[in-house]
């Protein structure tokens, strides 16, 4: 039997050098290709495997090395993306990037001829349903889509994940990443650490654990249902924990290194999952505990402190109160909490404390301070229609419904029943029209492409806008209705680039 042949976008991030290692497991059974920027250090990285491996060196940008990687592949591992926090602040590189480099491939593999036989896998990201703190931090996928505000990079992901279901590819997935561990060490020094809730909920996927699945959705086993759906990709249910209480796991108490008024009360994501487990039973990638993987990352410490030591003699690992002060100065910097506050910015007080009020309320205190690992009885959002039918009797009446109640309207007249990839024609609560799958509206979450590209107002989508509203009002009832500018979105790119989902 002739080779697979796989192309893998972000070979040289994290998930990507776990997946190349499997790959290397497996070359009997894959060949693969993959897409790098040509630097010193991925040049490095990739140096002990360059016999075994066919290297594009290009970027996400490029959509002729883009084109080269997909051509005659298999399947297509589009693994690569600009994260945040490297992207805060450069909205137009998350769009171009994220979301360009998604439809130069999906235009690619059409032009190729090639709809019918690559496999696109597209790594999501939990970021696309964004904030959803208790009581709402039961989420399953199919809930309703909410980039937190400032979020570029999910909004990037949100715009591409739309194109791969609608791209009429025969074989295509979504897999959303969750947070990964070992957690990087160079977000560490982002003003990012000041977003993340100490209560926020996590249920963690490992690097190992992700690098497993992209090997294994290549291999024949894969049943063919797999394909056409959005997966939530989690480590289980063993993984769930809060910020606070995963530090503490680590062996770090936040509460002293931190003040509880240097960090952001929502705004954030990360949710407890009811159906992180499907994806593990259609393919099983599972390998490691979570105490594993802590002890690992100890290791890791230790390893690293050792090294310092041998370099310096009069290294010293910091002292808690050192660290403490370095959490001031990252929390202070541009986009930190901190800076919000010393410069009295209230929208992005708004944003990142609900109000206001909610902030001027925190304790100073870490005594008065409620820190909390949510409640433990799993929770279900409505999504709108008859979950019970199957999929082969859903029908016009159910998407109509399913419509009503994302507070819109199914303009198209007819459907046939169970035919889940025709495009039919929608209006939303707010006058905008589109065509989407009743895959895509039934069972992803996503919505109107237009709202998820206008200015952040949840608030007004809210109130007209039923299902939505279960994942807004929970958190923010009572609370001004703000809306925040965006100032790049997935439009522009497709214009700019000429390309159409
Ligand atoms: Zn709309």
């Amino acid at each position: 039997m002739s080779k697979k042949l796989v192309f893998l976008t972000g070979a040289t991030g994290t998930m990507g050098m776990e997946s190349l290692k499997k790959f290397m497991e497996n070359q009997d059974k894959f060949t693969l290709r993959v897409l790098a920027r040509p630097s010193e250090a991925n040049k490095a990285k990739l140096a002990p495997y360059q016999d075994k491996i066919e290297i594009i060196w290009g970027d996400l940008n490029e959509p002729e090395a883009l084109h080269e990687g997909v051509k005659g592949a298999d399947y297509v591992l589009h693994v690569g993306a600009i994260l945040s926090p490297i992207c805060d602040g450069k909205p137009e590189l998350a769009m171009y990037t994220n979301y360009g480099s998604t439809l130069y491939m999906l235009d690619s593999i059409r032009k190729l001829g090639q709809t019918e036989t690559t496999h696109f896998v597209y790594i999501g990201t939990l970021a696309e349903t964004g904030d959803r703190r208790a009581p709402i931090h039961w989420g399953r996928v199919g809930d309703p889509l909410k980039p937190s505000v400032y979020d570029y990079y999910a909004i990037s992901k949100c715009c591409a994940e739309r194109a791969v279901i609608e791209s009429g590819l025969k074989y295509w997935v979504s897999i959303r990443q969750s947070g990964m561990l070992p957690s990087s060490t160079v977000g560490r020094y982002y003003p990012i650490i000041s977003h993340n809730p100490f209560n926020n909920p996590w249920e963690w996927s490992t690097a190992k654990d992700s690098g497993n699945l992209m090997c294994n959705v290549c291999k024949d086993e894969v049943p063919e249902e797999f394909w056409g759906k959005c997966y939530n990709l989690s480590s289980g249910a063993s993984f769930r924990s809060t910020t606070y209480s995963h530090n503490l796991f680590l062996g770090s108490d936040q509460r002293e290194t931190y003040e509880p008024k240097w960090v952001a009360l929502g705004n954030f994501h990360g949710q407890f999952y009811l159906d992180a487990d499907k994806l593990e039973e259609m393919v099983p990638f599972r390998c490691q505990s979570y105490a594993e993987v802590r002890d690992e990352a100890l290791k890791g410490y230790m390893a690293m402190a050792k090294a310092a030591a041998a370099k310096d003699p009069n290294y010293k690992p910091m002292t808690k109160a050192e660290t403490k002060a370095l959490n001031k100065e990252v929390c202070s910097k541009e986009d930190g909490v901190l800076q919000f506050v010393r410069d009295w910015d209230e929208e992005r007080i708004k944003v990142w404390f609900d109000s206001v009020e909610k902030y001027k309320a925190l304790p100073e205190d870490w005594k008065d301070y409620p820190l909390y690992v949510p409640c433990a009885a799993p929770t279900k959002l409505d999504h709108g229609f008859d979950e019970s039918k199957p999929v082969s009797e859903l029908g016009y009446e159910d998407l109509k419904q399913a419509a009503e109640f994302r507070g819109g309207k199914l303009l198209s007249t007819e459907m046939t029943t169970g035919d889940m990839k025709t495009k039919k024609k929608f209006r939303c609560a707010f006058g905008h029209e589109f065509e989407a799958t009743p895959n895509l509206v039934f069972f992803t979450g996503h919505w109107c492409p237009d709202c998820m590209c206008d200015d952040w107002n949840y608030g007004a989508q809210a109130q007209v806008n039923p299902f939505f509203n279960q994942v807004w009002e929970p958190l923010h009832k009572g609370e001004d209705p703000y809306s925040v500018k965006m100032e790049c979105d997935g439009r522009k790119v497709e214009e700019k680039l000429g390309l159409k989902p």
